[in-house]
Order: C-alpha cells, then sequence, then structure tokens
C-alpha cells in the first residue's frame, strides 16, 4: 500500500472504512498506531490545526512518517480541520498525506472558491497529497458540550455536493449528514446516540462520485457506522472518544501510584485506556470479529487479519 490514495481505493473496494484518530501526544499516537498493528488495518493519523500548534508540524509529520518506515506499515498523517491557505500549505511541506480544507463557514460560493485555490496550490506542492473540502456545518470544537445542537436541518444536499466536487476538484468530501463535533455528556455516559441519515449518505456519494468522510464520528450509533460505511462513507473521524478515555486513562494512572514520578510507568494505563476504543472502532470500521477466548477463533480471526493487509 504505497499510499492513501491506494488505502482509500481498497477500503472503498472491500467495504470498509478507514479509521480516522486524532492525537495531540505520544499517548494518543501509540495507542493509535498499537491498535493498527494488532489488528493488520491502515490508519489514518489526525493533527488539526491546534494539536499541531502544540506537537510541531515537523514533529508529528516526522513521528508518524518514522513509523511508517520503520515497521513497513500503512499509517498516513492527515491535516484536519485547515482554515487558512498558509497553514495548509505548511503540513503539505512537512509531508503531510492529506488535507482538510475547512471553509465551511463562509457562504456557498466562497467556500467553492477559496477550496479550489488550495486544492490547486497543495497539488503544486505535492502532487499526490490528498485534499479534503467542507460543506455544510457540522458544529465545531471536539469535546464535551453542554447541549447537543440539533443539526439536522443543516444537511448536504446531493446537488450542493456535487457542485462543489466539480467546481473545486477536492480528492475527498466532508458532508453533514446528521454527525457533529463533540460530544454531549448524555452520549458520554452512552445514553444517547448521534444517529446518521444513511439514504442521504448514499444520494451524496452518487452525486459526488468521491470518497466521503464522516466527521465527528464520536457517540454514533454502531449500526449507523456500519450502514453509513456500506452507503459510500471511506473515512471515520473519532477524537472526543479518545480525548475522554485519555482523561480517564491519566487520571487511573496517576491514582494507581500517588507517589510516582517516573511518566513512562504512569502513562501505560493512559495508552491502554485508548487503546480500548481504538481498537473497537477499528474493528467495526474494518469488520473484524472481536476474538473469542478458543485456540480455534483466535487462529481463525489472525488468518483474516492477515489477509486485510496487502
Ligand atoms: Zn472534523
Amino acid at each position: 500500500m504505497r499510499d492513501l490514495g491506494n488505502a482509500l481505493q481498497l477500503a472503498r473496494e472491500t467495504g470498509v472504512a478507514l479509521g480516522h484518530f486524532n492525537v495531540s501526544d505520544l499517548v494518543l499516537l501509540k495507542a493509535v498506531f498499537s491498535s493498527a498493528q494488532d489488528l493488520k488495518v491502515p490508519v489514518l493519523v489526525g493533527a488539526s490545526e491546534g494539536e499541531r500548534e502544540f506537537m510541531g508540524v515537523r514533529q508529528i509529520a516526522a513521528l508518524v512518517r518514522s513509523l511508517r518506515e520503520e515497521f513497513d506499515f500503512p499509517v498516513f498523517l492527515n491535516a484536519d480541520h485547515t482554515h487558512s491557505l498558509e497553514k495548509a500549505l505548511e503540513a503539505a511541506k512537512a509531508g503531510f498525506d492529506s488535507v482538510v480544507f475547512d471553509a465551511s463557514a463562509l457562504p456557498f460560493e466562497q467556500n467553492i472558491r477559496e477550496t479550489k485555490g488550495a486544492v490547486e496550490a497543495l497539488k503544486s506542492i505535492n502532487p499526490s497529497i490528498l485534499v479534503e473540502g467542507e460543506i455544510g456545518n457540522i458544529g465545531t470544537g471536539s469535546e464535551i458540550h453542554e447541549l447537543a445542537t440539533d443539526l439536522s436541518k443543516y444537511l448536504t444536499t446531493p446537488s450542493e455536493a456535487k457542485q462543489f466536487v466539480e467546481l473545486t476538484r477536492v480528492d475527498v468530501l466532508a458532508p453533514a449528514v446528521g454527525n457533529m463535533h463533540g460530544m454531549s455528556q448524555e452520549m458520554v455516559e452512552g445514553e444517547k446516540k448521534k444517529r446518521l441519515d444513511i439514504e442521504r449518505i448514499a444520494q451524496i456519494r452518487t452525486a459526488a462520485r468521491v470518497p466521503l468522510t464522516l466527521h465527528g464520528g464520536s457517540g454514533t450509533d454502531d449500526g449507523d457506522l456500519v450502514q453509513a460505511i456500506a452507503a459510500g462513507i471511506s473515512i471515520i473521524h473519532i477524537n472526543t472518544e479518545l480525548r475522554v478515555a485519555w482523561r480517564r486513562g491519566l487520571e487511573a494512572g496517576l491514582a494507581a501510584e500517588p507517589n510516582q514520578v517516573v511518566p513512562y510507568k504512569i502513562l501505560p494505563v493512559a495508552v491502554e485506556s485508548v487503546k480500548q476504543v481504538t481498537l473497537s472502532r477499528l474493528r467495526l470500521f474494518n469488520q473484524i470479529a472481536k476474538p473469542a477466548i478458543g485456540k480455534k477463533d483466535m487462529a481463525a480471526s489472525t488468518a483474516r487479519e492477515q489477509q486485510a493487509v496487502p
């Protein structure tokens, strides 16, 4: 699997989706990479403008590149929600595999103009970089919100999607299909799930004719996610669920040994906590059953996992 475009095409052909997980430190990156390695599936690491600011644009690019090279593993890096051309170019120059150019807060015509310009500029730096554009409103902030916003009235229409892709020439489209960034407290407790408009996803996929990304996937109904993949979603973003697991794991690690000051003795608890989420999501997106304890089942699962990596 040479590049992200290749991985996306293969995902589409085999009816699975790439998991996209945001990272802002080494705990999250270790959890994401080790889950993908365990399951032998390609994975997309995401870093938003804020996350890049914290880690360093070239530094996160170097980390992900080192994993890809040392383990000869399909791990890719995406510059998530990039609002300015300057930041998009900075990521492309650092070697990111894709950029989400997000001008969705602007009026539609202006979003088209700016995204089209970004596609041209980014491809001139790296012709094989993938550029994703975004239309519609799916809220901002992958965090816990007081109230869940009702975004069902802002769904992307198939004709908007078609026009946007044709005029901007983006490689990937992020529509609003019932998804939203962040989670409500009820979602964190598992009492409520986001629901997706599956029919709308299928209509948009047919009209746009490019792979689709589902943003704000945290707290979404599992059945809806599976149906969304079948309807045309090829990348699913999970961030808030990871952040919740990161905090809980960190707190548990600190509480377990109140006098411990050695980071690498505390942080593995946080890695393990995040890994529970990334493993569960990657299994769902790649149709990998959770292995049963029996020896026979383990062997069958290993065989399937080996098949999953070309
Ligand atoms: Zn997003």
